[in-house]
């Protein structure tokens, strides 16, 4: 065995660089969150050869002390906290006083800053001052530098002195990526700051402050893509300590990969299980298995209330309460799901459109009989049309066989059945009038009286209805609509009559641990709500007696097991609600209306109105959209005929 000895700073610096600085954008990163914890407004990078060559990052915030300077590239050194208590509710993104002295001990790094507050020439020459670290003991030597208030750091030859971290990079190109990818993220989550990112000389990002939602939107549709912000719904719910804000996707605009999924808790990008998890389980119902949904969310909730000293590079965070924490964001996003419907869709409109129209959309876009505090709010991102739906009546095709084989065919006939069928008083007076040719043409009624999905004027090789709105002309899926309608109705249902539970001939006798005995025994009750009936049979057995009738010929071991788990992990269970949902989908889809059935006017109609009134009726059960709007705009673009 060798002598045990002290290693130098430089060594020890590079040991723990090999933990933060695994690559040019960490180095960014890290440099990044420096500028905004010292409160700048706006932050300039250059990058040069992907970060190898050099990483500059230049800010107009607090700067730095002269007698400070050493300190900064000294390890275990930060203002950020003094003592324990302090790791307890941290407000920075940084805090381990570590991130300056490992990137100096691996490159050549130079920090220049100035606290003056005087902004004039002459003040600037005198007060700052720059630093840089050399040798193997990291002695600091500072130097007198004009700069102006804030600080100027840079990086230059990345790993010149550690050739194996060098080998482990990629082309210029992707580590580029890389860096473009880590200023995206803290553009998002700092709308605040303008940011200006040049590499190799060029100006490629300038993300002017935000304040607005307006102008955050546009952040957000520069560095998501505009068709994303196009088909997405912006949210606000507050409830006891937790605020959850931002953007969720359209089903309908879900990803084949996860992709799009940004996720900031107090400003901070993390990836998480815990809200990937209630993310998934929030949309299940409304999209294709495999596919991701997007979304720009931000949780809000007291510093205390999440750990955030979790990981050296602060990508995870643990929160004190991690069951409400995954009970809010499932609720609040689950809510923001159902409220998809006709009329609340967007209609292709670019963000700043979309954005003007919020400022109207919080009086209507309240949540209700949400479980959350009456402050709670969900804002879609458009006027909700709650307030023009005629009525919530619901219909479906098989409920009105007295006019299954009337022939009307014109819109003001079916107005007036669908009138005499849904509470005539309160619907409105839609006046329509067939002229000499068959041919429908509106007279004279204000676009605000016609229904969001119109009335229908025919049928399409018995798959498609065809409908006039008020912006122009509706095509909807009429058994993909069906199918949502029948699915959402045999929930509500079965919710309304509870679950039919029956025993089994031969009770199932399942071999779990200790802990998963313990847990079933204790949960007994929710089991039971779900139409189950378990019993400890042992210390590492449980006995299932009853399921719910549709589950009789599943196999439920499986289920009983992973129902199990996610109690221990998430402290509650939706996959027997899941598995019952999916059987009623199956359902669904066989009692709904097949293609190729003749539709009669006032059964199209009445197919209208229940998409109005049913919760996520813009997608069907797989989550292909329902119907789609073509505007009379569109359409004039497709005859070129000008307006
Ligand atoms: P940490 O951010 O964890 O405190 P760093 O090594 O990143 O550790 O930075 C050390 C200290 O240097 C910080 O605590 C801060 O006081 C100071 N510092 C670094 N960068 C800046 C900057 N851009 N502006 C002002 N102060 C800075
Ligand atoms: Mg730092």
């Amino acid at each position: 065995m060798q002598k045990i000895h002290l290693l130098s700073p430089r060594l020890a610096n590079q040991i723990a660089a090999g933990e933060v600085v695994e690559r040019p954008a960490s180095v960014v990163k890290e440099l990044l969150e420096n500028a905004i914890d010292s409160g700048a407004t706006r932050i300039d990078i250059d990058v040069e050869s992907g970060g190898v060559k050099l990483i500059r990052v230049r800010d107009n915030g607090s700067g730095i002390a002269e007698k400070d300077l050493p300190l900064s590239l000294s390890r275990h050194a930060t203002s950020k906290i003094e003592q324990l208590d302090d790791l307890e509710a941290v407000a920075t993104l940084g805090f381990r006083g570590e991130a300056l002295a490992s990137i100096s001990s691996v490159s050549r790094l130079a920090i220049t800053s100035n606290i003056s507050d005087d902004i004039s020439q002459s003040q600037e020459q005198k007060h700052g001052w720059k630093a840089e670290a050399e040798g193997r003991d990291m002695a600091v030597n500072i130097l007198p530098a004009p700069h102006p208030r804030g600080t100027t750091v840079e990086v230059r030859d990345l790993f010149f002195n550690t050739p194996a971290r060098r080998k482990f990079l990629r082309t210029e190109n992707t580590e580029y990526k890389r860096i473009d990818e880590i200023l995206r993220k803290l553009a998002l989550s700092h709308f605040a700051i303008d940011f200006t990112l040049r590499n190799n000389g060029k100006v490629v990002h300038n993300f002017r402050a935000a304040s607005t939602q307006l102008e955050q939107e546009r952040r957000v549709a520069s560095i998501c893509g505009k068709a994303f912000m196009e088909s997405a719904l912006y949210v606000d719910v507050e409830a006891a300590e937790l605020r959850l804000w931002g953007w969720v996707g359209l089903p309908t605009f879900s990803r084949s990969q996860a992709d799009l999924q940004h996720f900031f808790v107090n400003g901070r990008s993390i990836r998480d299980k815990l809200v990937t998890h209630a993310v998934r389980q929030a949309y299940q119902d409304v999209m294709y298995h495999g596919r991701h949904p997007a979304f720009v969310l931000y949780l809000e909730l007291n510093a205390a209330d999440v750990d955030v000293n979790v990981h050296p590079t602060k990508h995870e965070v643990r929160f004190r309460d991690s069951r409400s924490v995954h009970n809010f964001l499932y609720r609040s996003l689950h809510r923001a799901v159902a409220d998809i419907r006709p009329g609340a869709e967007l209609s292709g409109q670019g963000p700043s459109e979309v954005a003007e129209k919020l400022n109207t959309s919080d009086a209507t876009g309240r949540m209700e009989g949400s479980q959350l505090d009456s402050s709670n709010q969900i804002s879609p991102h458009q006027t909700l049309s709650h307030q023009i739906y005629p009525h919530q009546t619901r219909m479906g095709l098989h409920a009105n066989p007295s006019v299954a084989g009337a022939a009307v065919e014109s819109v003001a006939e079916g107005m007036a059945v669908y009138q005499s069928l849904h509470e005539p008083s309160q619907a409105p007076i839609h006046q329509t009038s067939p002229n000499q040719e068959g041919v429908v043409t509106s007279a004279s009624s204000s676009d605000e009286e016609i229904p969001p999905l119109g009335f229908a004027i025919a049928q399409l090789k018995g798959i498609y209805i065809l409908s006039e709105n008020a912006l122009g002309l509706v095509l909807v899926d009429m058994h993909a609509a069906h199918e949502r309608i029948t699915y959402e109705q045999m929930k509500q249902d079965f919710d309304a009559d509870g679950i039919h539970s029956q025993p089994l001939l031969v009770p199932v006798t399942i071999a779990v641990s200790q802990s998963e005995a313990d847990i079933g025994e204790e949960h007994q009750a929710l089991f039971e709500t779900l139409g189950f009936f378990l019993q400890r049979a042992g210390p590492e057995s449980l006995l299932v007696r009853q399921v719910p009738a549709m589950l009789r010929d599943s196999d439920v071991e499986p289920l009983v097991r992973d129902v199990l788990s996610d109690l221990i992990t998430h402290g509650s269970s939706d996959r027997i609600r899941q598995h019952l949902n999916e059987i009623m989908a199956t359902m669904a889809c066989h009692c709904s209306v097949r293609a190729n059935r003749k539709l009669s006017i006032p059964e199209m109609n009445a197919l209208l109105r229940d998409m109005e009134a049913t919760e996520r009726s813009g997608q069907c059960n797989h989550g292909r959209p329902t119907w789609t709007q073509m505007s009379l705009d569109e359409l004039d673009k497709l005859f070129l005929r000008g307006r």
